[in-house]
């Protein structure tokens, strides 16, 4: 990989392993089954429109779509709480323009991760008032002891501590998203800063 040019960011594959994983990508593949179970089991055979939340739902939407039976659409949104390299969420912005109409479709949101869950709240709150039929939430993961709001997602693929994780659609700083599996950052390196998108490379310290 040396002669890829240098700001290519997935140059660290290598470091990636050893990064401590949270959930396997047998695990994983487990947990939408389940969700995609429930899914259906919610909604009948009917026709359901999913809803992604670009850029971090993309790995989970696709796998969870390929297991859903029966007449699905697709649209995604975009929402980003400007975090870059900081835990803590900022401003969030929220691009809903690519919807298409909502009127009379079971519309089911996903996204990948539920932190505080103000970005699911606020995209919730709008697609509600798009004339759907019904609005539910769905992700894949859900922090504990971090919610700052009164909704609750309405299928949870796992629980999961309150740790910095990566992979399987989640990044850190735009990288990390390929890993097909679900890693946790160390906290200490990101406070350093000494982890980044080219993490692993210049020396960066990863936890094993
Ligand atoms: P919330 O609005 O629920 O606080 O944050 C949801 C968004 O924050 C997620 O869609 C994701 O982009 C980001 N986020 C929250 N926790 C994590 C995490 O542990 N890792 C990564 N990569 N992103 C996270
Ligand atoms: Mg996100």
């Amino acid at each position: 990989m040396d002669n890829l040019p240098s700001l290519y960011p997935f140059q660290h594959h290598s470091a990636a392993t050893s990064m401590q994983t949270l959930l396997t990508a047998e695990q994983l593949s487990e947990g939408i089954d389940r969700l995609a179970r429930d899914v259906r089991q919610a909604y009948g055979d009917g026709p359901l429109t999913v809803v992604g939340v670009l850029t971090g739902s993309v790995v989970v939407v696709s796998d969870l779509i390929r297991r859903l039976d029966g007449p699905v659409r697709l649209s995604m949104v975009w929402a980003s709480s400007y975090r870059g390299t900081a835990t803590r969420a900022g401003r969030l912005d929220l691009r809903l323009d690519l919807l298409p109409d909502l009127t009379g479709q079971h519309v089911l949101l996903v996204d990948d991760i539920f932190d505080s869950g103000r970005t699911l709240e606020a995209i919730l709150a709008d697609l509600r008032g798009r004339g759907a039929v019904s609005v539910r939430s769905l992700v894949l993961l859900r922090k504990q002891g971090r919610a700052e709001v009164a909704i609750e997602p309405d299928f949870v693929g796992f629980d999961i501590p309150d740790l910095f994780v990566v992979g399987y659609g989640l990044d850190y700083d735009g990288a990390w998203r390929h890993l097909p599996h679900v890693a946790v950052l160390d906290a200490d390196d990101i406070a350093t800063g000494s982890v980044g998108p080219v993490g692993g490379v210049g020396g960066a310290r990863l936890r094993m």
